[in-house]
């Protein structure tokens, strides 16, 4: 893994979208999460794989750093397949190409034409046919990433256009994300390099130079604050949230039309009043003082501390096997970490049903199609009959 410079391409949508954020976060302590060594511990796999396919690592030193892999605690058959699907993702996109060059974990990738000290790690890099492909094995299943208009995929590629310019004089650039655990195919974003070098210059260059100077204006947003070090404590958001409940409504009662456009405008604050909710309860951890509010033991539900002992009794007492055990099947999920997801697939082959979901509101820009119930289905198609 690759250093973090400030303006690293992994945080760009922020510092471009707020540039004031770079500096903030500096000034916040970095955490870790178990979702972030999972991933690491995916990349690690994709790479060890991917490198074997490839043929640049010998059959016994591959052997035995997958041993060693294997024992990681985030280690799955699932995320084996997963490492070997990005493997054949980069296969695939070599094939593409008369003698490509093919790079994996490409760290150094300078950007700082653009980003006064921009440096990032591309997982993949493939240079061919005056095309540059820059893959990114994302190992996340939470939110989804695509790759167009992506900025880190952008930041990448224009770091590996400079890495490779004396090899390679590039008209093209495409840009992958393989998201697995999301969707078997990759989200992809074909650029010309005109076009790439028109967005860094126009628009990365100006914005970045104010986020290292610490200029520029806030401009908090559900999807730009959502990962921000700062979201918690940010008082431009923390504005900028109560301002939209300044505007009162004109009538007594609110129409489907004007409660639709605060929920619009709406959109970050379920998230920044989650995340106030954490700023006190740590404040309060710590013995801060936050007047108004304490600490109180939340809900538990009663259990049996010593299982077998207790169905031993129950047992001898008479009681069935069947008003003691409640045996139920795993989940899909659940199978296919244990047999992984082609054997859990093949095996599985006719008894997975996917009822229909539950409707969920969401903005008219969501990607899915939109949701049409059963009893309107029924009425349209008495209607045509
Ligand atoms: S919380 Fe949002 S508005 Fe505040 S610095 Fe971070 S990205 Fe910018």
């Amino acid at each position: 893994m690759g250093k973090h410079s400030l303006l690293s391409a992994s945080v760009s949508l922020r510092w471009l979208s707020c540039p004031p954020s770079a500096r903030l976060e500096e000034t916040m302590p970095k955490t870790s999460s178990a979702y972030a060594d999972e991933g690491t511990a995916a990349r690690q796999l994709a790479e060890l794989v991917a490198n074997y396919q490839l043929g640049n690592t010998p059959q016994t030193r591959y052997e035995d750093a997958l041993k060693r892999l294997k024992t990681g605690q985030y280690f799955t058959p699932e995320m084996f397949e997963h490492a070997a699907g990005y493997a054949r993702l980069v296969m695939r996109e070599a094939t593409r190409h008369t003698s490509p060059l093919i790079a994996l974990e490409v760290e150094g990738l300078d950007y700082s034409e653009w980003a006064p000290e921009g440096r990032g790690t591309a997982d993949c890099v493939i240079v061919g046919d005056k095309t540059l492909v820059v893959i990114d094995f994302k190992y996340g299943k939470g939110y989804r990433v695509d790759a167009p208009g992506n900025s880190q995929m952008r930041l990448y590629a224009l770091g590996a256009m400079t890495e490779y310019q004396d090899i390679c004089d590039f008209d093209s650039v495409r840009m992958m994300i393989y998201q697995p655990r999301i969707s078997g195919e990759p989200s992809v974003e074909e650029l010309t390099a005109p076009e790439l070098l028109r967005w860094a210059n126009e628009y990365v260059r100006p914005r970045a130079a104010l986020a290292f100077a610490d200029e520029g204006e806030f401009a908090p947003s559900e999807a730009v604050c959502k990962f921000c070090r700062a979201k918690e404590q940010c008082r431009a958001r923390t504005e900028v949230n109560l301002k939209l409940f300044d505007e009162s409504p004109d009538a007594l009662l609110l129409t489907a039309e004007e409660a639709g456009e605060i929920l619009k405008k709406a959109g970050d604050v379920k998230a920044w009043l989650s995340d106030l909710e954490r700023l006190v309860m740590t404040a309060l951890f710590k013995g801060e003082a936050a007047p108004g509010w304490k600490l109180v033991e939340g809900r538990s539900n009663r259990r049996i501390a010593d299982e077998p002992s207790a169905v031993e009794l129950l047992l001898a007492a008479g009681v069935p096997e069947t008003d003691i055990y409640d045996r139920k099947m795993k989940t899909i999920t659940t199978l296919e970490k244990a047999l992984g997801k082609n054997r859990a697939a093949e095996l599985l082959n006719g008894f997975v049903v996917k009822p229909q979901g539950k409707a969920t509101l969401a903005p008219i820009t969501d990607k899915r199609p939109a949701f049409m119930p059963e009893s309107l289905i029924i009425e349209a198609f008495e209607e045509e009959n």
